[in-house]
């Protein structure tokens, strides 16, 4: 892995316990001599950790759509800052720029971006590990919720072992370099051809 993309939240959230460990996450990921990627945007957790890597030396590809420019931001100091045109346009050069994913507590934003990345390695477009940290918890419903819906057979086993977690930066990146993409056959799965 070269490369990860963060997609968090374009808002502070509350308390220091969000943007602490956006400047966290930045760390562990310089310390693996990883390069970010993301959406450009100086402000929130976005802008907290685009400023830790250029602080610590880092690089950083920053994607935003114009019409976000102004309203997000975007950091102009970045190693790379690309305008594009769309906002599919920012995520799919996000996604091809990238050598994995993780997502830290966010809003819509993050949630879409993340799920979008999640269903595309469901589909076997891409073999990338996608990661959640779960900061204070954050996350946790989200984890209730996806059990569930395994439990109600709309998403297969296969299918949700694709959502790796953790709440400490450091192992998430060690579990993000271990992963081997499983086979997932998600056609076959909807189709009731394996039992998952
Ligand atoms: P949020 O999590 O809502 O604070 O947003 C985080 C980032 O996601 C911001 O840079 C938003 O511009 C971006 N975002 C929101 N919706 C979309 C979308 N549909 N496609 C791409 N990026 C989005």
């Amino acid at each position: 892995m070269k490369r990860i993309c963060v997609f968090c939240g374009s808002s502070p959230g509350t308390g220091d316990q969000y943007m602490d460990a956006a400047g966290k996450l930045g760390l562990a990921l310089l310390g693996h001599n990883l390069s970010l990627v993301y959406g450009g945007a100086g402000v929130g957790l976005m802008g907290v950790i685009a400023n830790t890597f250029m602080e610590n030396n880092g690089e950083v590809v920053g994607v935003i759509p114009k019409a976000l420019f102004d309203k997000e931001v975007a950091c102009t100091y970045l190693t790379d800052l690309r305008v594009v045109d769309t906002m599919h346009e920012r995520k799919s050069l996000m996604a091809e720029l990238s050598d994995g994913f993780i997502a830290m507590p966010g809003g819509l934003g993050t949630i879409e971006e993340f799920f979008e990345v999640l269903t595309w390695a469901q589909l076997g477009i891409h073999q990338k590990p996608c990661g959640i940290l779960n900061v204070n918890g954050y996350f946790d419903r989200l984890t209730d919720f996806l059990d569930h819906a395994v439990s109600q057979r709309f998403i297969g086993k296969d299918c949700r072992s694709l959502v790796l977690m953790d709440h400490d930066p450091e192992i998430l990146i060690q579990k993000m370099k271990a992963y081997q993409a499983p086979e997932v056959d998600k056609a076959k799965w909807a189709l009731g051809m394996v039992q998952s």
